[in-house]
Parts: C-alpha cells; structure tokens; sequence
C-alpha cells in the first residue's frame, strides 16, 4: 500500500509502498477514504510522543469502509462506513467498564502507538467497542474530521467544560479543534471570544459566530476580562503552549473553568499554572482527551438535524502526495485539511 512514513524525528516525510496491515483478533483494518491532518500528527513527528517507534506511519483522524475482519468481530463486516474516535480503548480494563473510554488504561491510537490513517490501509484494534457507523447521509471526508479535533472539542465545550447558552467561552487557538469549539458553542447559544496569532483564523473564526476576535501576543486576559465584564465562565486552551494555558487561566471569571485540549509535550516547556488564583478565585482545572465511540449519538445527531455542520471547517482536500508538505506546516493556514486521494 501506498503511505506516508517518516524514518527520522523531524527528518523527511516520503510516500512510498509499505506493507498493508492483518486485522489483530478484534480488529479491522479500514480502507482510509479521508484522513485529516492534526497537530498531533505534527508532535508525532517531532518526536514528543513517547508511543512512535520508528519507520512510522501518521494520522488518526480518518474514515473510510472496512476492508477486512478479524476473528471474534461480530459488529462490523466488510464495506460498511466507519469512523473511530482516536483513542481506541480495550473494553475491558476498570476505565472502559466505567464507560470512561476515552482514558482506557490500555489503549491503542492510530498513527501513534501503531501505524495511521495517512495510507491506504490502516489497523484498528477492539472493532466491536471504538468503531462507530458513518450515517447514508454524511460523507466520509466530514466523518474523517470527527475523529479528533470535533469529536474533541465537542466534549470539552459540552460535557467537560459544561458551556450553556448566554455564558463567555473564550477559545485560546484556533486550529481545527479551537474553531470546532467556536462552532460548538456558538450553536449551544454560547458567546465566543477567539483568540489566535493569524489574521485569517480569526477571520473564519468570526465566520463561525465568533463575538469578538483578540489577537494573539497582546495582553489576552486583560482583553478578555474587560470583553466579558470580568472574565470567561468557560475558557479552553486549544493550542497546547506555555502562553496560551496560562492565559486561558487567567481569563476567567471566579469559578470559572479552564479546559486544556491542546498537548502540552514537556519538551516545549511547562506551563506557569496561577495556583493563587486557582485557590482565591475556586477555578477549576480540566484536561480533554477525546471522545468515547458510545458518546457520538448525540454528536451525529446534531450534524443529521443541521445544527452542526464540521464540513464548513474542512477548507482543504489534498492527495497523500501533499500530505508531507500540509504536515510540516500545520498551524500556517486556517481551517482543517483532509487527505482524499491516495
Ligand atoms: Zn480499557
Ligand atoms: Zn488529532
């Protein structure tokens, strides 16, 4: 099969002919129909995930038709659409049975623990548990954009962050998962403040429902605190750098709630985290890690009644050929690009 492979941290990202993967017992293998490309294939392949083991394969945010079955499978059989969120949990440890998939203590992801979803082919583990069935109705490139930045970002905004309507969300980075959480919040009747170093993200961050844009490398919190008469009920750091957690914190209101979706790898430095704030204010500190396959109902259901719509977000349809180039300069153009041609 054809696939991106890089066999050096940081070093060329060639497409070549590599061996296509056997479905594990419980697993699948997926033919890859559309497959994004996230920061976190970026960290991957600049050596800050601990999981990639060398030559290896990015990608985890994909779509695409079951290509084969293996043994002990009884959900999924060959052709049907699928997507999965990129945590691919165990179903069986203390975590899964808690339905806390998203933190199963052994779990797998794509394009990070194994080879991903930037290739023809791509390996997924437990079917019957993580797999999750792509509705007639949305077409696998949308689907494929689910799997980590929407998916993500739903829950953080929603079930972790808990954002209700007429309540400040201030949105620190707007790549693919910052501007799926201006989309989010913006349809959940919340306000939104985006904030981001680059004109044109801000600018489709607007396109979204965005209430106010700040531009990146000014005084945020400041801005944010006199925006919203005193800080953000809710405030996400979606980049995942020193700065912007620290700004995220300092943007919000008392008893207000911080989500950190974006990585944070200790290598880029750690975070300067107000704790004398934290205490006198009560704010409360959350971390994000995706989304279990048994949560996207709801999220399917609101793209199926066009309340959401993740294709607005997709500003990029590339060949894998491309994909190497659009990796290296993730964060330099807005929106989310999606490989569709392999
Ligand atoms: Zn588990
Ligand atoms: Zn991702």
């Amino acid at each position: 099969m054809r696939a991106l492979v890089f066999d050096s941290f940081a070093g060329p990202l060639e497409v070549r002919e590599v061996a296509a993967p056997d479905p594990a017992p419980g697993g699948v293998v997926v033919r890859v129909a559309a497959s994004g490309i996230c920061r976190s294939d970026w960290h991957g392949w600049q050596g800050h995930d601990p999981d990639v083991v060398l030559p290896h394969v990015p990608g985890h945010e994909l779509a695409g038709t079951v290509a084969a079955v293996g043994a002990g499978v009884t959900r999924w059989a060959v052709d049907d659409r699928v997507t999965v969120p990129f945590v691919n949990a165990c179903g069986r440890c203390a975590q899964c049975a808690a339905g806390e998939h998203q933190v199963c203590a052994h779990q797998t992801q794509p394009g990070f623990t194994h080879w991903g979803s930037l290739a023809e082919f791509v390996a997924l583990d437990a079917a019957d548990v993580n797999l999750v069935a792509v509705p007639p109705e949305l077409d696998l490139t949308t689907a494929a954009a689910l799997g980590c930045r929407y998916a993500t970002a739903f829950r953080a905004v929603l079930q972790i962050g808990r954002v209700r309507a007429g309540e400040w969300l201030a949105v620190h980075g707007c790549g693919g998962v910052g501007l799926s959480a201006v989309q989010i919040a913006v349809a959940a009747g919340a306000r939104v403040i985006a904030v981001d170093v680059a004109p044109g993200a801000l600018e489709l961050a607007r396109d979204l429902g965005a209430e106010h844009t700040v531009a990146g490398g000014t005084d945020v919190p400041a801005a944010i605190l006199g925006l919203t008469g005193g800080g953000a009920h809710v405030s996400l750091d979606a980049l995942g750098a020193a700065l912007t957690c620290t700004n995220s914190i300092r943007s919000l209101r008392p008893r207000g709630r911080h989500v950190q979706v974006g990585l944070l790898p200790p290598a880029q430095g750690r975070p300067e985290v107000p704790m004398d704030r934290v205490i006198a204010l009560e704010l409360q500190l959350f971390g994000s890690h995706g989304m279990a396959a048994h949560a996207y109902p709801e999220l399917l259901g609101l793209i199926a009644a066009g309340r959401l719509d993740p294709h607005r977000l997709v500003t990029r349809e590339l060949a894998l050929g491309d994909a190497g180039a659009a990796l290296a300069e993730i964060g330099r153009r807005p929106g989310i690009a999606v490989v569709t041609s392999f």
